[in-house]
C-alpha cells in the first residue's frame, strides 16, 4: 500500500478504471470512474494498479447505551467492579473495566458471576453499568457458600447442593448460553459448567 490513506464516503470517486483495478467495496460508474460503496480508508497499490478499501469499523470501545456482558471481579461496599467481556453484536474481544453501583440487596452478586448490563456513561474513565431492565442482570450466578452454579426457579435462585435460595436481579437470559453466545460473539463462556 502506497501513499497516505484517505477517508472516503459512499459515492466518493477514488480513480478511473483505466488506471486502477478496483476490489471489493467499489463499483465503476458509466464514466469509468471508480466509486466507493461504503465509508472507509482508501489505499493504492501503484505497482499492481490496485485500489483497495478498508471499511470503517465501529470503534470496539463500549459507548453509552451499549449492552455488555461482564464478569464480577471485586466487591466493595457500594460498588461492584466488573470486567467487560464483550459488547452485544461486536466480534472483537474487549477488556474494559466497569462498575455497577450496589443500590439494592438484589445486586448482591458474587465474584465470578456473569451479568448483562447497559453502559450508562464513562465519565470517570470507568464504564458505569446498569442492570435495570428485564433482559439485564445476572446470567450466571454461583452460590456464596459452596460455589456451585445457581439454578433459576420461579424468581428465586437455588443451590442444589446446600439448598440455599437467593433473591437476585436476574436476566431473562439466565443460563441461556446459546442466546448469550449469539449476542456476545466475542465472549467465550469458559465458566460454563
Ligand atoms: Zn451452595
Amino acid at each position: 500500500m502506497v501513499g497516505e490513506k484517505r477517508l472516503v464516503l459512499p459515492g466518493d470517486r477514488v480513480g478511473v478504471i483505466e488506471e486502477f483495478v478496483h476490489k471489493e467495496g467499489f463499483w465503476a460508474n458509466r464514466n469509468g470512474e471508480i466509486v466507493a460503496k461504503r465509508a472507509g480508508f482508501v489505499g493504492y497499490e501503484l505497482r499492481r494498479h490496485e485500489v483497495m478499501l478498508k471499511p470503517l469499523k465501529r470503534d470496539a470501545r463500549p459507548s453509552p447505551g451499549d449492552t455488555v456482558l461482564a464478569a464480577v471481579r471485586e466487591l466493595q461496599d457500594r460498588v461492584m467492579w466488573c470486567d467487560i467481556l464483550g459488547v452485544a453484536g461486536l466480534k472483537k474481544v474487549l477488556r474494559y473495566s466497569g462498575a455497577i453501583l450496589r443500590t439494592s440487596k438484589l445486586l448482591d452478586y458474587n465474584v465470578g458471576d456473569l451479568v448483562i448490563a447497559r453502559v450508562v456513561d464513562d465519565t470517570f474513565g470507568t464504564f458505569t453499568l446498569s442492570v435495570e431492565g428485564k433482559e439485564l442482570g445476572l446470567v450466571l450466578g454461583f452460590c456464596d457458600v459452596c460455589g456451585k452454579t445457581l439454578v433459576d426457579r420461579v424468581n428465586l435462585l437455588h443451590c442444589n447442593l446446600c439448598r440455599r435460595t437467593y433473591r437476585k436481579k436476574v436476566s431473562t437470559y439466565y443460563r441461556n448460553f446459546g442466546k448469550l453466545l449469539f449476542m456476545f460473539p466475542a465472549a467465550t463462556l469458559t465458566q460454563v459448567p
